[in-house]
Parts: structure tokens; sequence; C-alpha cells
């Protein structure tokens, strides 16, 4: 995971260790590769901005200039950073306890969201819950098809309406069959696009105001890096999203968006996705991600 970022980090930073005494002069050069780091990874540059000068600052203060290991403190303090711009601590799912809790999945297509439908499904029914799939992508062929199929691998049933019916109908539908058969989750996985596009955007609009989801999670493919966080902006403006679902994080990504997108769209990251299997979803800690970017 962020593997390329992680050497470069830890090369800069490697300088700093096993110095006696710190200069201004080492912390600039320092920081001058870790800015080159995060921007070859793909973080945003005002995040870059934003972090570098914090790091900075708190370098040139008396907690590393009056440390007896100042290089490791500057690694504690790149550290706190990373883990401030990722948001902190863990973002938990907001779950009803007296109530239907429903969660609308949305995203590009390919990001991933019917696998982690059907990954949520799998950890939630473990959690004791009683989940149900709903199929609103009626656009993509074999779209419902396949949620069947991911549902059948995580033993949760999926309701459909086939492709002929408005997805709005279809979620009000789900809303009372949900009801109807004891559900205490519904997870609604609506349609895709390859780019967005308005019509795209008034029909998830649409359904939010008929479900009213206690989440909206977006999906977001993290090898795209920045063009991730350009999809949550609209996404964001569009539907005020809960949350993010990071995909392939198991692939080749860059870091780019796992670092910038809490900074730029005020929403955190909840879980990551690291494989096509069911049991490959992580809850994000922003915590353990610094330590794993850091090594
Ligand atoms: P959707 O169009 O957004 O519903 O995307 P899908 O769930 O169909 O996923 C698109 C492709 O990406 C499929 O081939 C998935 O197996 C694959 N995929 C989804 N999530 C991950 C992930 O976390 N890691 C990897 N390596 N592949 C993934």
């Amino acid at each position: 995971m962020f593997e390329n970022l992680s050497d470069k980090l830890q090369n800069a930073l490697q300088k700093l260790k096993g110095k006696g005494k710190l200069t201004e002069k080492d912390i600039d050069l320092a920081m001058k590769e870790v800015k080159m780091s995060l921007l070859e990874a793909d973080v945003n540059f005002k995040v870059v901005k934003t972090f570098i000068n914090s790091v900075k600052e708190r370098s040139l203060g008396s907690e590393v200039m009056e440390s007896l290991t100042p290089g490791q403190q500057v690694v504690k303090i790149v550290h706190e950073e990373l883990v401030k711009i990722m948001g902190q601590g863990e973002s938990k799912l907001k779950i009803n306890s007296n109530d239907i809790t429903y969660f609308m999945m949305c995203g590009l297509q390919g990001a991933g969201k019917t696998t982690a439908t059907g990954k949520l499904a799998r950890k939630l029914k473990k959690d004791g819950k009683r989940p149900l799939l709903v199929a609103c992508d009626i656009y993509r062929p074999a779209a419902i098809k396949q949620l069947q199929v991911v549902g059948a691998s995580v033993d949760v049933p999926v309701f459909e309406m086939g492709d002929k019916t408005n997805p709005v109908t279809i979620a009000k539908e789900a809303m009372k069959h949900a009801m109807k058969h004891g559900h205490d989750i519904v997870i609604i996985d609506t349609a895709g696009r390859l780019h967005i596009d308005d019509s795209l955007m008034e029909e998830l609009v649409e359904i939010k105001q008929t479900v009213k989801p206690d989440e909206i999670l977006l999906l977001l493919d993290a090898m795209t890096g920045q063009d991730a966080v350009k999809v949550a902006e609209t996404f964001n403006q569009y539907l005020d999203i809960t949350g993010v679902i990071l995909t392939k994080v198991d692939g080749d990504a860059r870091g780019g968006a796992a670092l910038s997108i809490r900074n730029v769209v005020d929403k955190p990251i909840k879980f990551l996705s690291v494989g096509e299997k069911m049991d490959q979803l992580e809850t994000f800690h922003p915590d353990r991600m610094a330590s794993r970017i850091l090594g």
C-alpha cells in the first residue's frame, strides 16, 4: 500500500534521524523532499502546502530544537500531521438502534460499488444485523445479476424489480419490503456512469429525497488519485455525502486520494477496500494509515 510514497518519505526522514542537532537548513532540505514525494503521490497541492507549513513550523519550535533526538521528533511531527490531514479518529457508520438504517452507495461505474455493497452487507451480517441489498442500477446490463451473485456469496437477500421500473420506485418498494420482512439495514446499490452527468445526479438526489439515507457512501477508486478527489467534490455538492469508501487500495495506488479527501471535501474515509474478495474491507484508521505510510 502506497509503497512508493512510503519509500520516499522514509528516505527523506532517515537523513534527519541520525543527526545530533538539526539546523533550519536540514529541516528545509528534508521538507523539500517530503513535499516532492507527496506531490508525486498525487496529493492535492493545497493539502501538501498546509501540511509542509505545519510540519516546518513545529519542527523549528522547541519540541524539536531542544530535544535530544531531534530527527525522531520530526518524524513524530510528520506522523501527527499526516493523521491530522486524514481526519484524526475512526469514523463509525451511523446505525439506528430502533429503526431501519438506510445506506445509499454511489460512485462512478467500475469504482467498486457493487463489490463494496456485498462486503458491507457481509460485515453487518457478522455484526448480527439483517441486511437487505437493493438493485437500483437498471442501466448497466448484468448489474442486477452481479448484485445477486454478490448477495448470494455473502448470504444476504437482494430486492430487485428488473430493469423496467424507475429506481426511485424500486427504492420506495424496497423500504416497504424491508419493513415487512424484518430487515434492519437496507443497502441501496445505485447506478454509476463512466462520467458524472446531470441525469445521474438528479436520479441520485431523488433517491436520497425518497429514502433519506442515514449514510450516503461514495465509492472512490484510489488508483485514480486527484480525479477521485474531483469526483468526490461533485458528488458531495449534489448529495452532501456522509463518507467515502476508498477502493482498490491494494493496487498500485499512490496515496493522493487517501491523503487529500478529508481536506478537500471534509468528509471522512470510512473504509478501505483492499481486494476483490468479500472479506477484504478494512475500517479506516488515520493513525494506522500514517504508521503504514511512515513504515
Ligand atoms: P461498480 O461498477 O462500481 O459496481 O464496480 P464493481 O464492484 O463491479 O467493481 C469493478 C471491478 O473492480 C470488479 O472487477 C471488481 O472485482 C474490482 N474491484 C472492486 N473493488 C476492488 C478492490 O478493492 N481491489 C481490487 N483489486 N479490485 C476491486
